[in-house]
């Protein structure tokens, strides 16, 4: 599934001046938004993504989702059939009968959003609309929302960016006297969730909101007070209609590993005015206990070379780390779009010696990747296997954002994410 390339948002360019960013426009091999639903209907517990797709939409869905049959997942495809593509009037009297059967049967739904595909975009069904016909008519208070997670203009974390900026004209407006908020924003693990929340509140910070939240209906309020810290580094859309909104984003690098998670935090410690001793003693355990943790895949990657291809939008964060804190020599970190005011941090802490690359063209970057032969390469489902036939490591770049990888007590975990295949590859030699 390849699609056009489209230009990155919002960049910035002062931060990132002195870096060299090639920007590539060719094939691409990536997976669409929708995967972003396999992650965020676990977050979003009262909510159902309905995806108005085709058979391929639907497949794609529940392999990448691995759904039990007897589980009643929170999301599903209203399939368009031939007889759809053929009459758009068709098509919105039978989506009407699916959403009506769909929030009888299910009603705990408090949020229903309709997921746009390339099918509904080819045919222009024009489902913003849809979701306001069908909100109209309800009385039940059940919130109907439209995204696109289209393969046409999306790469697969574009996703949650895009159900992510549908909800937040949803957002409650904060007092204006309210007194300064903190929002966090992407979607982190509940576990992961709580530990931040806990740690937040031990420096005394108070009024912390985390966005997307687990229930629907609660969704946190957003103001000129409204502090924002993301978790994620593709919400670019997100965050510049948070911003529409009166907030301001926090400039900080991701929390992945131990440092970048003590600088991550710091930049909420600072911005509420947390004493800087106060700030340490919070986090001395937690950071401790990851850096010691590191300890061991760290012997496993130091001096190991590791090469991105463009896929998750995590590569420049999760480049700093392994370079950082694991000692890996990067070859070539490669991203679909690279926002420069939003990994500003990340991008000044890589070494000038790896190659930094804004966009796609896989037959350009296997070529590179092979005369490279690096230990290990960081890709897509559709060019792993491939990889590995012809004798390369490879780590599925998905399997970076369906775990949790954020904060102190998961960086040894992330760090074995790389580790484990090179053991693998090291036990397996004769
Ligand atoms: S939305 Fe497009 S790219 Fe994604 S599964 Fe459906 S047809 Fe394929």
């Amino acid at each position: 599934m390849s699609a056009a390339p489209r230009p990155s948002v919002a960049c910035g360019t002062a931060p990132t001046a002195a870096r060299t960013i090639i920007a590539e426009r060719g094939q691409r091999e990536v997976f669409c938004g929708l995967t972003g639903i396999v992650w965020l209907h676990r977050k979003i517990q009262d909510a159902f993504f309905l995806i108005v797709g085709s058979r391929t939409c639907a497949h794609l869905m529940q392999s990448a989702a691995g759904v039990m049959v007897f589980a009643e997942p929170r999301f599903g495809t209203a399939i368009m059939e031939e007889k759809d593509l053929a009459g758009l009037a068709d098509a919105n009297d039978e989506l009407d009968r699916v959403v009506t059967q769909l929030l009888a049967r299910l009603p705990d739904v408090k949020t229903l959003f309709l997921v746009g595909s390339c099918p509904s975009e080819v045919i222009k069904l024009d489902l913003a609309r849809a979701a306001q016909r069908l909100q109209g008519e309800r009385t039940d208070g059940v919130r109907i929302l439209y995204y696109s997670g289209s393969g046409i203009e999306t790469t697969f974390t574009q996703g949650e960016d895009a159900c992510l900026a549908a909800l937040v004209p949803e957002l409650p407006a904060s007092a204006p006297d309210a007194p300064p908020s903190l929002m966090i924003v992407g979607t982190l693990p509940d576990m992961v969730e709580d530990q931040f929340a806990r740690m937040l509140a031990q420096m005394g910070i108070e009024r912390v909101s985390f966005f997307p939240a687990r229930n629907s209906r609660t969704l946190p309020e957003v103001g000129p007070n409204t502090r924002l810290l993301l978790a994620q580094p593709f919400l670019g859309e997100t965050a510049r209609l948070l911003e529409g909104r009166g907030a301001t984003r926090l400039p900080a690098p991701f929390p992945f590993g131990a440092d970048g998670t003590a600088d991550w935090l710091r930049a909420a410690a600072n911005a509420f005015g947390v004493p800087p001793a106060t700030f340490e003693t919070v986090i001395a355990a937690p950071r401790a206990r990851a850096r010691k943790a590191l300890g061991g895949p760290r012997r496993q990657l130091e001096g190991k070379s590791i090469f991105f291809f463009p896929d998750s939008q995590l590569e420049p964060s999760l480049a700093r780390f392994l370079h950082e804190e694991l000692g890996m020599r990067l070859i070539e970190v490669a991203s679909p779009y690279i926002h420069r005011d939003h990994l500003a941090e990340e991008l000044a802490r890589l070494p000038q010696s790896c190659r930094l690359v804004e966009g796609h063209d896989v037959d350009a970057q296997l070529d590179r990747a092979r005369a490279a032969k690096p230990d290990i390469i960081v890709c897509g489902l559709g060019l792993a296997n491939p990889l590995e036939a012809e004798g390369f490591t490879t780590k599925w770049s998905i399997e970076l954002v369906f775990s949790p990888v954020h904060g102190f007590d998961q960086a040894a975990d992330l760090a074995g994410l790389f580790a484990r295949p090179l053991v693998r590859r090291d036990l397996l030699k004769v």
